[in-house]
């Protein structure tokens, strides 16, 4: 906790002007009595979230769980959380899963300041032990439980917009914190929320790394990249189509700092993962004398980050690299993560590494000199985050969509809350053992189209190819009495809505056949023993992995499709 003057309560209340301080967390993190202390400081009434549902329905928590389910429950969550916001400012307690309701988080930033209460996993646990009544620790291992609930929602409580680590401090110190750190943010000084930096943190014990986003951070880039690494040389590694962008700001915000640069230039698009490339690019490196100190830095689309990547992996065994994605499909998925890699004549990524950059710098204005192809192919792979495992952020997107394509806020959000779902599931398997294949959701189908086509981004761009991936997986899922329609076809509407092909009879002289598509898929690296794997779906936010389905099923689907594609 930060030492220093006491805040004047009064003089953060004025500043607030009307907006609401919304505290966010776990269970036992202290929400309520942090919650009521604050109310009494700043004059604002205080309202448990919690306690207001079960005012309402008459039922405690716990009950209303076991008689309609979690669902239910979120969504009158959602509802109350609105009103209780649209009633004036409060301060409000929210439950531990309320803030993971992408809807929610809109509105909390739109009505006030958020909050994220971070105590100790030890205190946390103590705390719950002495209430019996939290639905979601009725397991046989609440402690284990408790420990996978909070790595799952670490990177979305970190959208909050601060954190008080309040370790086993008093509630009176985090309630002192508290108020100077809100004295702090809600000073002249401070940005307005359109600009407002989001900050996402990918938890992977000594490999851990922050994702920054926000407008206008390459000019930031120096002083962020001093601070992890004072006075090294950086080799930026970009595209010939990003240098005359993007370059000079970020050699001079480099410069600034200290840093040495050494730029190195490879040609734009996905030819140039590949080993020419590679080999040029390590002996640029090591010409420019690059050592295991120093720093790579990828500045660019998915291309030069998993070139670059690679090439930071594998000179002198593994140097430090940052990644300044510039595409939207870099800034929400290839930049996070640590998959680097080039393509080999028999396929995509199939030489590669795991290495996982130090720091990744996510300018959202970057994107406005995007096409506005490239910009919808990467929308898709923001859509993916939804039909994985949040509805609501889907839902978020079909009402929020024009505000993403437009820039500022909705955008922001959309890029934090990706960023944040990636996180989780990269943190739960970093290797891609398991839950991580999540993320192929589309790719299967994606990467055998994107084949067939010969990688010819004229006809397509692995974003379109991810979009017919979907809506197939979609129609799959459904063909196999998974799925309902009505999702298949809210999939299918919402892309074709922003602009994405959804069918193969979309892909401009697609000629191929269901055998040629099934020869295609099987040489996907995801082919295990013989047997296919596809991400499939129960509906929209709940996606799973299917590891043996017969060719057979895949292939009947392919006829049918693709008569109708024909
Ligand atoms: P890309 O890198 O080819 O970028 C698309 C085009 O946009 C390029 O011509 C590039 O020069 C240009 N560009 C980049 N930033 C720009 C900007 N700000 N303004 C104007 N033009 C800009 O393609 P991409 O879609 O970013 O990435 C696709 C690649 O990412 C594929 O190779 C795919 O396999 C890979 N990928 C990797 C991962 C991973 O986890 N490593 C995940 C998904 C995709």
């Amino acid at each position: 906790m930060g030492q220093g003057q006491p805040a004047d309560a009064g003089q953060v209340a004025a500043a607030l002007g009307g907006r609401s301080v919304i505290l966010v967390g776990m269970m036992g993190a202290g929400k309520t009595s942090v919650g009521k202390r604050l109310a009494a400081k700043l004059g604002l009434p205080f309202v448990d979230a919690d306690a207001e549902i079960e005012a309402g329905a008459q039922l405690t928590i716990s009950e209303i769980f076991e008689r309609f389910g979690e669902q239910y429950f979120r969504e009158g969550e959602r509802k109350v959380i609105a009103r209780l916001l649209n009633g004036g400012p409060l301060v409000l307690a929210t439950g531990g899963g309320a803030f993971m309701n992408a809807t929610t988080r809109d509105n909390i930033a739109k009505r006030g300041v958020s909050i994220w209460l971070k105590p100790s996993f030890d205190v946390l646990l103590a705390r719950v032990r002495k209430k019996s009544n939290r639905p979601l620790l009725k397991t046989a291992d609440p402690e284990q439980t408790l420990r996978r609930l909070l790595e799952e929602r670490t990177p979305t409580y970190a959208l909050a917009d601060f954190t008080i680590e309040s370790l086993d401090s008093s509630h009176d110190a985090v309630v002192e914190a508290i108020l100077r750190r809100l004295d702090a943010v809600l000073s002249e000084d401070a940005p307005p929320a359109e600009k407002a930096r989001r900050k996402v943190e990918v938890p992977l014990g000594a490999r851990a790394y922050s994702i920054l986003i926000g407008p206008g951070i390459i000019d930031e880039a120096g002083a962020e990249i001093a601070r992890i690494a004072p006075g090294v040389h950086c080799a930026i590694v970009t595209d010939a189509r990003v240098a005359p962008l993007y370059l000079d700001r970020l050699s001079a915000s480099l410069d600034q700092a200290g840093l040495r640069v050494t730029p190195i230039v490879c040609p734009a698009g996905e030819a140039t993962k590949s080993y020419a490339e590679f080999a040029r690019v390590c002996d640029a490196l090591i010409e420019a004398r690059i050592e295991r100190r120093d720093l790579i830095i990828a500045v660019g689309g998915g291309v030069i980050g998993d070139l670059a990547g690679f090439c930071a992996a594998s000179l002198r065994r593994g140097v430090r690299l940052i990644q300044i994605p510039t595409t939207l499909l870099a800034q929400v998925d290839s930049s996070v993560g640590g998959k680097t890699g080039i393509n080999s004549r028999y396929g995509k990524n199939l030489i590669g590494a795991f290495h996982q950059p130090s720091l990744v710098l996510a300018d959202t204005l970057c994107l406005d000199t995007l096409s506005a192809r490239d910009f919808r192919a990467g929308y898709a792979e923001v859509v993916k985050y939804g039909l994985i495992g949040d509805r609501n952020f889907f839902e978020f997107l079909e009402s929020n969509w024009s505000g993403v394509f437009a820039g500022g806020p909705p955008r922001a959000e959309a890029i934090a809350v990706s960023c944040a779902a990636k996180a989780r599931v990269v943190a739960a398997d970093e290797t891609e053992r398991g839950e991580r294949a999540l993320l192929n959701l589309g790719h299967t189908f994606g990467h055998a189209l994107e084949s067939l086509m010969g990688y010819d981004s004229a006809r397509l761009v692995h974003g379109e190819g991810v979009a017919i991936g979907m809506v197939s997986a979609f129609r799959f899922s459904r063909d196999l009495g998974l799925c309902s329609g009505q999702d298949a076809t809210r999939v299918e509407a919402h892309l074709k809505t922003v602009g994405l092909p959804t069918r193969m009879r979309d892909i401009p002289g697609f000629e191929a056949s269901p055998e040629d598509m099934l020869a295609a898929m099987r040489q996907d690296k995801k082919v295990e023993r013989g047997r296919l794997t596809f991400i499939l779906a129960r509906g929209i936010g709940e996606s799973f992995i299917a590891r043996d389905l017969e060719e057979a099923s895949v292939s009947g689907f392919l006829g049918r499709e693709m008569a109708v594609s024909a």
